[in-house]
C-alpha cells in the first residue's frame, strides 16, 4: 500500500447525492472489486498502482475546509462519494472524525456511509446532530464472498453492529444493500433483510451492479478465479436485455412488504 501525503484546493464539493460531498482521501484502501469510483479517480490520478494499492491523505484539509464552511450556505453532506471514510488509515490520522466534528458544529448536517465499523469510535460527534445519519453498505453475509470482493473492509456482521450502536445513540439509520451481485447477493433475501432491521436499520437503499468504467475489468477476474461457473450468467445479465434485477427487485419488495422495512431502490 503506497499511502502518500497531499494538500487539496477544494474539500466541501456539490454533489447530486446531497447539497456536499467531502472525500478526505483519494483512492481506498477497501480496494472492493466491483467499486465505481475506481474509474472515476483514475481518470485524474496518474500512477501505475491497482486500486486499493495507493491512498492519499489530504492533510491540509481542516485548513481548506475551515474556510469553506464560512462561506457556503449550510447543508446536508454525504461521506464519501469517491473514498471510505473509515478506512484502516482513519485509525492513524483522523481527518474523518476531525471533519465531522467542524462540519457539526458549524451546522452541516451529514450522512455517513461505510463498510467498517470504525465508524462507531465518533458516535459521540456524530450524535451531537439528530439530523445526522449513519449508514453501511453490505452486499452479502457469506464471508467468503465477502472477502473476494471486498477484500479489506470490516466484515457484515461487524457493520451491523455499527449500526446497532448508531441506533442506539439515537442516530437515523440505513443499510446500503448495493451493489447487488448476481447469484450471490440473493440467496436468502428476506433472512437478509431481517438481518438489518434487527440490527436497527430505519431503511434500506437496493442497487444493482452497473457497469462504470474498471468495473468490469476488475468484478469479472474475480468471477472467473473464484465463481467460473457464474461466469456466463453473469455476462448475460450485465451485458444483454435481462429481467434479473428486475426479478430481484420483486424479490425484495415481497420480503420487505413481509418484514416491515422501508426501502429505496436506486434503479
Ligand atoms: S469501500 Fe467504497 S470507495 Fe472504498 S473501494 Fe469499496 S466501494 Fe470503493
Amino acid at each position: 500500500m503506497k499511502i502518500r501525503e497531499v494538500k487539496c484546493k477544494t474539500l466541501l464539493n456539490n454533489s447530486a447525492i446531497a447539497d456536499y460531498c467531502v472525500n478526505p482521501y483519494v483512492g481506498c484502501q477497501h480496494g472492493c472489486r466491483y467499486c465505481y469510483a475506481a474509474g472515476i479517480t483514475f481518470r485524474f490520478r496518474r500512477g501505475k498502482e491497482e486500486w486499493g494499492e495507493f491512498l492519499d491523505v489530504k492533510t491540509n484539509a481542516l485548513e481548506v475546509l475551515s474556510r469553506e464552511v464560512e462561506k457556503k450556505k449550510a447543508g446536508k453532506v454525504y461521506l464519501s462519494s469517491l473514498t471510505d471514510p473509515y478506512q484502516p488509515v482513519e485509525k492513524k490520522y483522523e481527518l474523518t472524525r476531525k471533519i465531522l466534528e467542524m462540519l457539526v458544529k458549524k451546522g452541516f448536517p451529514v450522512i455517513v456511509q461505510t463498510k467498517s465499523n470504525l465508524v462507531a469510535r465518533d458516535l459521540d460527534v456524530l450524535k451531537r446532530n439528530k439530523l445526522n445519519e449513519v449508514g453501511v453498505t453490505v452486499v452479502t453475509l457469506d464471508e467468503e464472498v465477502r472477502r473476494n470482493f471486498e477484500p479489506a473492509s470490516s466484515n457484515a456482521e461487524e457493520r451491523l453492529e455499527a449500526i446497532r450502536l448508531a441506533k442506539e445513540n439515537g442516530l437515523r439509520t440505513y443499510v446500503f444493500f448495493g451493489p447487488i451481485l448476481p447469484f450471490l447477493s440473493e440467496t436468502d433475501l428476506e433472512g437478509f433483510l431481517t438481518r438489518f432491521k434487527k440490527a436497527g436499520a430505519d431503511y434500506v437503499y437496493v442497487d444493482r451492479l452497473n457497469l462504470r468504467p474498471m468495473v468490469w475489468s476488475m468484478v469479472s477476474k474475480i468471477v472467473l478465479k473464484k465463481y467460473p461457473e457464474l461466469y456466463d450468467g453473469w455476462r448475460k445479465i450485465l451485458f444483454s436485455e435481462s429481467s434479473y434485477y428486475d426479478e430481484v427487485k420483486k424479490k425484495v419488495f415481497e420480503a420487505s412488504k413481509k418484514i416491515g422495512l422501508e426501502l429505496v431502490f436506486c434503479y
